[in-house]
């Protein structure tokens, strides 16, 4: 019997997920009996479809080369070792990462395992240990431990370190066979290369509404990119003034924080107004104070609002001829660039994109 790795596509009669839960969910809802079955019969395939061990990253196998189970249509694996990676947060449950990976683990004919695992604060030590002492290849850190993690790992990318918080870990392995983990942030890279789908931030006149952790990750790395002058508009002063600060002495770049009162006015040369707040999550409605005439069809108008994909500001700023980057695209190239790190091989984006949909019901 031969399986099949063809990991998307309605005409797809093996379709690997038929509906919004992680495989992993579905699976575990199954009886031992069930499962032993499954993982019976995948052996009896894997037999013929050959292993895949650690190597898998280095010499990426040919699509449709593990086992699949033609019973739930879900990948079981009959490797004894795995490549490793997790996600770690509270609450964590909901988050699409998981399901995105798996996803395009499978599309890259990679078995490798992401767990989405619930890790309390006073228990990270213990599981960055835990990972540690099992040779996970790294992962994803989601909140509330993006800053907290930095205590457990080995180094920091610069972004990171500016930033002061990590979402992606990896390892390197060292001549002496000991493993190094260092700490990246995704998330503002993750924007960056979506709007460069549209424009480049060299030299931009851009504007940041929010100073937390996503407006953080933006400001910085737009700065790293080259953009000419950022202002961050915030309702908080102390932390708007920081994030400033932060742009102006660390990363070097021209810089000033205006508190937000009322309906902000985007000056005139403004190229790029990005909301980097949480207005609009879970809300179409919510309304981002903005004086709306200020925005002029020649914008860029960015949203880090993923669901619901189309907010009140992009719809706004749709209508009034501006061109938009939804909050998708963001999401979709960290997950890329946490995938690329990890094996060195580029995912294929449109896979993620397509699960992330799916798992978001958009
Ligand atoms: P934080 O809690 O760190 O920051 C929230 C920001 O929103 C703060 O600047 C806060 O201002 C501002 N804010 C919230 N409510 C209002 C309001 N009513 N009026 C004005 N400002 C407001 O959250 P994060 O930065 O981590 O996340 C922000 C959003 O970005 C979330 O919705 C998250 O889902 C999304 N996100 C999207 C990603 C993607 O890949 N697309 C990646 C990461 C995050 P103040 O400081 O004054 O409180």
């Amino acid at each position: 019997m031969t399986a099949t790795a063809t990991a998307k596509g309605p005409g797809n009669p093996r379709k690997v997920i038929q509906g919004p839960a992680p495989q992993a969910a579905r699976l575990r809802t199954r009886s031992v009996v069930e499962k032993t079955a499954v993982v019976r019969e995948d052996r009896a395939i894997g037999a013929a479809a050959g292993r895949r061990t650690r190597q898998a990253y280095e010499r990426p196998p040919a699509l449709a080369t593990f086992p699949r189970s033609v019973e739930t249509n879900t990948l079981v694996s009959n490797s004894s070792l795995q490549e490793l990676l997790c996600c770690f947060g509270q609450p964590v449950a909901g988050n699409p990462t998981q399901y995105m990976m798996e996803k395009a683990f499978a599309a890259a004919g990679l078995d490798w395992r992401y767990l989405t695992c619930e890790v309390s604060p006073e228990n990270l030590g213990d599981a960055m240990r835990g990972i540690k002492a099992m040779g996970f290849y790294g992962g994803n850190i989601t909140l509330p431990h993006k800053v907290a993690v930095i205590e457990y790992l080995d180094g920091l990318s610069k972004a990171a370190e500016l930033m002061g918080a990590v979402n992606c870990i990896h390892c390197e392995d060292a001549d002496d066979g000991s493993r190094r983990y260092l700490g990246e942030n995704t998330d503002g890279k993750g924007f960056v290369e979506s709007l460069r789908t549209v424009t480049e931030p060299e030299g931009k006149q851009i504007v940041v509404l929010g100073a937390g952790g996503a407006a953080r990750a933006i400001a910085v790395e737009l700065g790293l990119s080259g953009a000419a002058e950022i202002t961050i508009v915030n309702r908080d002063p102390g932390r708007g003034q920081d994030l400033a600060d932060l742009l102006g002495q660390r990363v070097k770049i021209s810089s000033m924080f205006l508190p937000w009162t009322g309906d902000y006015e985007v000056p005139e040369g403004v190229e790029v107004v990005i909301n980097a707040t949480s207005i609009g999550l879970g809300d179409a409605e919510a309304q981002v104070p903005l004086a709306l005439d200020s925005l002029r069809s020649e914008m860029v108008v960015a949203d880090v609002i993923f669901n619901p994909a189309e907010t009140w500001l992009l719809r706004e700023a749709k209508d009034r001829g501006c061109t938009t980057l939804d909050g998708l695209g963001m999401l979709v190239n960290q997950a890329v660039i946490g995938f690329r790190t990890w094996s060195g091989i580029d995912p294929d984006a449109a896979v993620m994109r397509e699960a992330l949909e799916e798992y978001l019901e958009i």
